[in-house]
């Protein structure tokens, strides 16, 4: 893949790239963007109605290349600055079949157009001005969305909410550092300036800032997806649990303890949340070889894992194995869970619940399926306790995340300089400091290096 440079990103050259994926399909759609596009659209494109192309509609015609006629495509033109990229726009829609779109970028390059770079479309749609880097970063996601929970959290952030909220602290951080600035740069005179008490201000947007870190770590795991790990000791139905989970067969199940030797993960959507399963080698200490070789990933997998089950069979008593995985197993979110009821019971519900010390125990049966929606509530219950809507504004991005922390401890020394009665151009450093970091959260001063890591990960068309 093509990485962004410094010499080849940032140019007003015209673009082309097809933004359907690549492969067989009814059709495929091309987006030809830049000062030349409607005179390279010229050269190549005779819409069939000899009347005037109509702007933002679909107009039949035909590509040629010199005499050949490639397609008949649709075309579309969009005139800058009411387009996608901001740019003059045409968009074709040619008939899917990979040789067409090839032949088709083949004969817009022969006549001008270099070919995009992966987020070179959305690049250019920020420098124009038709988005700010969080709304850029909402589309990505947007695009990328597997889950529920991804996708509304990625529409909240491409509507422009964390623009906003941002937008609003930042311009009353702003109103603040002018009316600072004034009192210091005007000892003892009358000056017209607002006039601001600095610590409500400041403690405020400490408030306000706080909040949105604080939905960072759900955020996280609603956009990477977390890892849900379950332990237990060999042949309690770690497997068998997964392939039930899945609906399918994805790990192996045997009356022998020990088969699962290494770590396995399938994608598994509960209640939105994007979760990988994760079936581990059954902790016993009496393992040798490859089988203890698997169970030093399943101790990574423990130390790793966002939230871990717990299991144990109760069709037998509580072993000493068992008693060994609640040990290892001791941090974070976790569930207990009681498989095989639908045996006879031999252990005992006293001994479980001084093990499990609180946690929540759930009695499933991965055999007949019975107790599972509750383990799959209990799970939802685990990950979103005390959350709010997923559909209220969260922090998903780590960029975003570092620089809302970096202006929250700005205000933090802002409100210590104020407090401890120092230099008010102390604080306004700060102040001046903590603005600018919020401005880099939708686009501030960046060095074309920050622009090419986060475009670079768009997809191609994108
Ligand atoms: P793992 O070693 O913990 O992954 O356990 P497996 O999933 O391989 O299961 C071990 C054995 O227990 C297999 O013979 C399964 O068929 C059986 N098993 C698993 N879950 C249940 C259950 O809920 N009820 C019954 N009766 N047998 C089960």
């Amino acid at each position: 893949m093509v990485g962004y440079t410094g010499d080849n990103y940032l140019r007003d050259d015209t673009i082309c790239a097809p933004f359907t994926p690549p492969g067989k399909g009814a059709m495929s759609a091309i987006r030809l963007s830049g000062p030349e596009a409607f005179a390279i659209t010229d050269a190549v494109f005779k819409p069939v109605s000899k009347t005037q192309w109509v702007e933002r509609q679909l107009n039949i015609g035909e590509v040629r290349d010199g005499d050949e006629i490639i397609d008949r495509p649709l075309a579309a033109k969009f005139l800058k600055p009411n387009s996608f990229t901001g740019e003059d726009v045409v968009e074709f829609h040619v008939h899917g079949s990979p040789y067409i779109v090839r032949r088709v970028i083949q004969t817009l390059a022969f006549h001008g157009a270099r070919e995009a770079m992966p987020g070179e479309f959305s690049l250019r749609a920020f420098m124009n001005g038709r988005m700010d880097l969080t709304q850029a970063e909402g589309l990505a996601d947007l695009i990328n969305a597997r889950t529920e929970a991804q996708h509304k959290a990625a529409l909240a952030q491409l509507s422009g909410g964390l623009r906003e909220k941002v937008g609003d602290i930042r311009n009353s951080l702003l109103r603040l550092l002018g009316a600072v600035e004034v009192t210091f740069d005007h000892p003892g005179e009358v000056v017209e300036a607002e006039s601001i008490e600095p610590a409500p201000v400041i403690d405020n947007h400490i408030a306000d800032l706080k909040s949105l870190i604080d939905t960072y770590e759900r955020g996280r795991l609603l956009r990477e997806g977390l890892r849900l790990g379950i332990f237990g000791r060999p042949n309690v139905g770690k497997s068998s649990l997964m392939n039930r989970l899945l609906g399918r067969r994805r790990a192996l199940v045997a009356d022998e303890p020990g088969t699962t030797r290494d770590v396995i993960e399938a994608p598994l959507d509960i209640a939105g949340i994007e979760m990988n399963l994760i079936d581990t080698a059954g902790l016993r200490t009496e393992a040798t070889g490859l089988e203890a070789a698997g169970q030093e990933l399943t101790k990574e997998e423990i130390r790793d894992a966002d939230v871990k089950l717990i299991m144990i069979d109760g069709s037998f008593s509580v072993t000493p194995d068992d008693i060994a995985v609640f040990s290892q197993v001791t941090e974070g979110k976790i569930i207990v869970i009681i498989n095989k009821i639908d045996l006879p019971q031999a252990i005992e519900l006293a001994d479980v619940e001084m093990l499990a010390a609180g946690k929540p125990i759930a009695k499933i049966s991965c055999l007949t399926g019975e107790g599972i929606g509750g383990l799959l509530a209990a799970i939802e219950e685990l990950v979103l306790s005390g959350e709010g809507e997923i559909s209220d504004l969260i922090i998903t991005n780590s960029r975003h995340h570092t620089a809302l922390s970096g202006a929250l401890e700005c205000l933090h020394n802002a409100a210590s300089i104020f407090a401890g009665g120092f230099p008010e151009d102390l604080a306004a450093m700060e102040l001046r400091l903590a603005i600018e970091k919020l401005q880099g959260i939708t686009g501030g001063d960046f060095s074309e290096d920050l622009y090419a890591t986060i475009f670079s990960e768009f997809c191609l068309g994108k």
